[in-house]
């Protein structure tokens, strides 16, 4: 990566200007990171700005990582439409970009005779959502299958096409892939508000002005606070609906080869049992409305419930030993579907309240933007020739970098991270800047021993780095 390049992304560079882009993206999680991409491949003058040290630290650092077939989506609602989108799309570019795959397929289970009664509505759901591989499963069916289940599931149907991927490493490249294509990424910026003047917006960012045509919402949690600060008032509201999970040790990954899937609710997809990218066994998630966009605890007793559900469905569970908790929150809103919304009268567009399925409709979000803005003769019309980045490979089942030589010798001894993973996570127009980012990064700290081994050096090589350097032992300044 040339040193210009870096120091267009670097944080503390002042924003630009005397430059007028075409689209300023507010938020790089998911969404933000995949419209970032998509403008940037159609050839738009491309500005992300991110208020966190690092990308993808709010809804998108906490998720299942299930990649959905919006089976289970409301049909005809945008949300739907957007996770079909988003899913083809993910499975067209996912090996160009080395973006790994689980492909497992989901099992819903019905545990009861109220389930039971439910699971043909699901089934043609899922049919008219165009699932059309969705087929019932007898209670031997399902047993045959996952051999370590509790005998006490009624029956089921199977979703061959629900796989698992990487929540982190696929936003990521998203984003690459945008600056590749000349985006430019504004870390460490907060968006406080804006004026539209005759040629755009400019906005206020904690880093200075920047000017643009079309300002889009990506602001997950942030959104309806956003869009008040931009046009004074917001036609949505956020409603945070937080989701703990417990991470089982890698021994327990082979209990299941599948996601198993509840009987969904109303208000959610309910309690999962699914295998992850990197090789462990999740639990969860809770779905608890609560205030605040920020508290991302856990509680004890939510998490012995979720342990307690988890051994009902995997017996084998209760000898499993837990390697770590935690929880996401699902930007909810006020509204049955995803609030995208598209303003030409005031050049804005929210892509807001995106609340279970971002991960997997992501893409889709991003192109149904695009086409609002094309409709309005933006499209350009010579597009740059498209790269297609690459990362080091973190999933469990990926030739990792342990294996390659000279890789400077294991850093993280229970993930099986190398130093030079560490230091390639920290250079380039992404660069790292907190621990969080480099768990996101290369899971180094992440395993068994939760960072007890490997902190120290860690700290020393990251020491030049992060925007608040970790404390070194022996050192005190
Ligand atoms: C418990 C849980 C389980 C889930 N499971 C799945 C799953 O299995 N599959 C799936 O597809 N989806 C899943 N999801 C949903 C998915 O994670 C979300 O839909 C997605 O992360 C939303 O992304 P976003 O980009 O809209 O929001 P965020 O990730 O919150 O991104 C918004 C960004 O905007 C930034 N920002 C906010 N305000 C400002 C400002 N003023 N200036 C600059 N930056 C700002 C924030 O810092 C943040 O980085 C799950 C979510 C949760 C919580």
């Amino acid at each position: 990566m040339s040193s210009s390049v870096e120091a267009r992304h670097d944080h503390a560079a002042k924003l630009p200007r005397d430059e007028h882009f075409d689209v300023a993206v507010v938020g790089a999680g998911v969404v933000g990171c995949a419209v970032a991409r998509r403008f940037a491949i159609e050839g738009a003058k491309v500005a992300v700005l991110e208020q966190a040290a690092d990308i993808v630290d709010g809804a998108s650092k906490a998720n299942s990582a299930i990649l959905h077939t919006g089976f289970d989506a409301p049909p005809n609602s945008v949300e739907q439409s957007c996770i079909e989108a988003g899913y083809n799309e993910f499975l067209q570019i996912h090996e160009r970009l080395g973006l790994p795959i689980l492909t497992c397929g989901a099992l819903v289970l019905a545990w009861n005779e109220t389930q039971e009664s439910a699971l043909d509505g699901l089934i043609k759901k899922a049919h008219r959502n165009g699932v059309s591989d969705v087929e019932p499963l007898s209670r031997q069916q399902i047993l045959e299958r996952e051999p370590n289940l509790s005998r006490s599931v009624r029956a089921g149907f199977q979703v061959p096409r629900e796989y698992v991927i990487d929540p982190w490493t696929t936003p990521y490249l998203y984003l690459l892939q945008a600056i590749d294509q000349g985006a430019q990424v504004f870390r460490s910026t907060s968006v406080r508000g804006g004026s539209l003047e005759a040629d755009g917006w400019r906005l206020e960012t904690s880093r200075g002005p920047l000017s643009c045509r079309l300002a889009i919402n990506c602001a997950g949690l942030y959104g309806d606070l956003l869009e008040r600060a931009l046009l004074g008032s917001a036609e949505f509201r956020i409603r945070p609906r937080k989701g703990q999970f417990v991470v089982y040790d890698k021994a327990a990954h082979g209990l299941t080869g599948s996601i198993l899937l509840p009987v969904p609710s109303k208000t959610t997809k309910g309690v999962v049992v699914c295998p992850t990218i990197f090789g462990n066994l999740l639990v969860g998630p809770t779905a608890e409305e609560q205030k605040s966009r920020e508290d991302a605890s856990v509680e004890r007793s939510t998490l012995a419930s979720l342990m307690e559900e988890g051994e009902r469905i995997l017996p084998q569970l209760k000898r499993a030993t837990v390697t770590a908790t935690y929880a996401g929150l699902r930007p909810a809103s006020d509204q049955s579907d995803y609030a995208i919304e598209y303003r030409d009268d005031r050049s804005y567009c929210r892509a807001g309240g995106i609340r279970s399925t971002g991960l997997s409709s992501a893409l889709g979000v991003a192109s149904l933007v695009y086409e609002h803005y094309a409709h309005e003769e933006h499209r350009q019309t010579s597009k740059p020739e498209v790269s297609w980045p690459n990362a080091l490979p973190i999933a469990e089942a990926a030739r990792r970098d342990w294996q390659t030589p000279g890789n400077g010798g294991i850093v993280c001894h229970c993930e099986l991270v190398s130093r030079r993973e560490i230091e390639e996570a920290l250079r380039g127009p992404l660069g790292v800047k907190s621990l969080a980012g480099l768990k996101r990064r290369t899971r180094a700290t992440m395993g068994r021993c939760q960072g007890f081994y490997c902190s120290a050096e860690i700290a020393e090589m990251t020491a030049r780095h992060f925007e608040n350097p970790l404390a070194q032992p022996g050192r005190s300044e």
